[in-house]
């Protein structure tokens, strides 16, 4: 039986993507909006199109079974996803791939790849999904290594124990988001984060990278739901106690928690868990502009009423997914629970929202169904969510430059700052392109403060591409790091967020991280490059 193949230069399986009708519609779209004319497609690249330099290194036959220098694999393993990765991807320009991919199908295989690559000075970069937008999977082109080996950790995808009572499960490090859920279902639980790359990213990637799931206050990043973790390094096995909370100095799994592969490969981990919800009530809220929405965040926030979902599409972001065509910023409200109806909690959701200029369209329609989530504008903004990657990389095989970057700031420094980076980006972003348009939601709202996610969209000039957005998010980073927000919300450091990142992290801390590296990695095989340098 045929196998369904990832592409191994974007988003998703080989068959999955717009048609070549949509596409084509898709570029007179963008001819019009941006004023250029002539937008080609560029047809995806097919594996014996690409060049790759000859494997360095061979493995020695005791890892030869699950180590292979297929090119399609090699290839597949080279980038991750970000704009940058499918422009070269496009452009069929592979220099740097891996030497080798191992496949480890247990822990001790993992051992021993680690092993041979700690004594050989070889490369060895955990690979989860592959999803990563910073750089993060990418081989080093710094160092004295002779090679690099991919470390895919995607046949260790299995739920391993359950724990009903206390409501959690030991996993698997490679398991993908869907077939996660699908084998948590039969015990009526879930873990629910849903990331929007959750199709094809792994549960040792989040936690390798803090990702952001869906809850966009409270669980906002993968970090609570980690009861504990369990990691291969060259130093040994790291296993953390499974306690529902601790008061025992720094936490071990928070060490590995955000370590983007440079301490050890993450195998298992202890995940809380959730049960399946089965209330749930949803709204979708305009607002005459995007800070008085931002306001009514900021109270809903505060409430402690902490709704599973909370996010406020700018009037473009409206627009472009369709929730909202009348200039109104939307606010995208959902409350869910195992235990208990949410009216009450709805209502006073709503009430903040009142108190801010927020208008729900259709009171009726929302009250009538509980599921309104699917719905409306809620509805509209879902179906763009998840068509999303799939339309980023028929963007830029239009040529047109399509990027997101991501921050969080406190609610004392929001507008301004959101106004100072929404005009330094749309200024660089229309010079560097001539014509552009940047949009803003909030992803995330804390008590203190929000996770505004920004996207840029302009038409790219072809063999350019990359010093273009280079340019945009020099100008957006400098910036965001000089008003005192954070280089990254959820999207993690990799190798595209180091400088801004090392003027982020305070020095004692940077050396504490090198001291822990030298601890784990005494030889800095691991990722070198991501988060500190080796
Ligand atoms: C379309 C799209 C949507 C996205 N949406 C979101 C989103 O909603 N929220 C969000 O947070 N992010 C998002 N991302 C970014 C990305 O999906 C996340 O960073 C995700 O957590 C990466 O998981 P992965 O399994 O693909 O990891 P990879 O990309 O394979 O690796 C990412 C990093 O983690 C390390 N790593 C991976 N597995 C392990 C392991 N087992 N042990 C140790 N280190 C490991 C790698 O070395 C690398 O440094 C999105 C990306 C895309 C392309």
């Amino acid at each position: 039986m045929a196998t369904r193949k990832r592409k191994f230069w974007g988003w998703g399986y080989e068959d999955q993507g717009l048609s070549a009708d949509e596409h084509r519609r898709l570029a007179e779209r963008m001819s019009a909006r941006f004023g250029v004319s002539g937008l080609t497609i560029t047809p995806a690249p097919t594996i014996d199109q690409i060049e790759l330099r000859k494997p360095r290194i061979a493995a020695p036959p005791a890892l030869a079974t699950f180590c292979t220098a297929d090119p399609y694999e090699r290839a597949g393993h080279t980038y991750g996803k970000s704009y940058r990765d499918i422009v070269r991807g496009l452009r069929r320009e592979f220099p740097n791939p891996p030497d080798l991919v191992a496949f480890p199908t247990d822990e001790e295989e993992v051992i021993a790849v680690l092993e041979w690559c700690d004594t050989e000075r070889i490369a060895a970069i955990p690979y989860g999904g592959g999803s990563s937008v910073v750089g993060g999977t990418e081989p080093p082109i710094a160092g004295d290594y002779r090679g690099v080996v991919s470390i895919d950790l995607a046949r260790l995808d299995r739920v391993l124990e359950i724990d009903r009572r206390s409501r959690a499960a030991r996993i698997q490090a490679g398991i993908f988001g869907p077939a996660l859920e699908e084998q948590l279902k039969p015990h009526r639980l879930t873990l629910r984060h849903f990331p929007q790359s959750f199709e094809f990213s792994s549960l040792g990637g989040w936690i390798a990278t803090r990702s952001g799931g869906h809850y966009a206050t409270l669980y906002t990043h993968i970090d609570d739901f980690v009861e504990s973790t369990r990691a291969v390094t060259p130093a040994g096995i790291v296993e953390s106690r499974r306690v529902p909370g601790s008061g025992a100095g720094p936490s071990p799994d928070r060490m590995f928690i955000g370590s983007e592969g440079i301490l050890g490969v993450i195998t298992e981990a202890w995940m809380r868990l959730q049960d399946r919800p089965t209330f749930r009530a949803g709204a979708s809220v305009m607002f005459p502009d995007f800070i008085r929405g931002a306001e009514a965040v900021r109270a809903i926030a505060q409430t402690g009423l902490y709704p599973a979902n909370c996010r406020l599409l700018d009037p473009g972001e409206a627009q472009n997914s369709g929730a909202s065509r009348d200039g109104s910023a939307v606010l995208v409200l959902a409350f869910e629970s195992a235990d208990h109806p949410l009216d009450a909690w709805m209502k006073r959701a709503l009430e903040c929202c009142a108190d801010h200029g927020g208008r729900i369209p259709d009171p009726e329609a929302a009250a009538r169904d509980a599921t309104a989530t699917h719905e409306g504008a809620a509805g509209a903004w879902r179906q763009a969510f998840l068509a999303g990657p799939y339309i980023h990389d028929a963007m830029v095989a239009i040529g047109m430059l399509n990027e997101t970057f991501e921050t969080a700031i406190t609610w004392d420094r929001f507008a301004d700052f959101h106004a100072r980076i929404m005009e330094r980006t749309t200024e660089v972003a229309r010079r560097v392109c001539g014509a552009a348009a940047v949009t803003c939601r909030l992803t995330h709202a804390y008590p203190d403060g929000a996770a505004p996610y920004y996207t840029v969209i302009g038409p790219a000039r072809r063999g350019s591409e990359l010093e273009q957005w280079d340019e945009i998010k020099t100008a957006a980073s400098d910036l965001l790091i000089e008003l005192g927000g954070t280089i990254t919300h959820h999207h993690a450091v990799g190798r595209d967020h180091r400088r801004w990142y090392d003027r982020q992290r305070p020095d004692g801390f940077a050396q504490a991280l090198r001291a822990a590296k030298r601890a784990l990695d005494p030889n800095a095989i691991l990722n070198p490059g991501v988060l500190i340098d080796p």
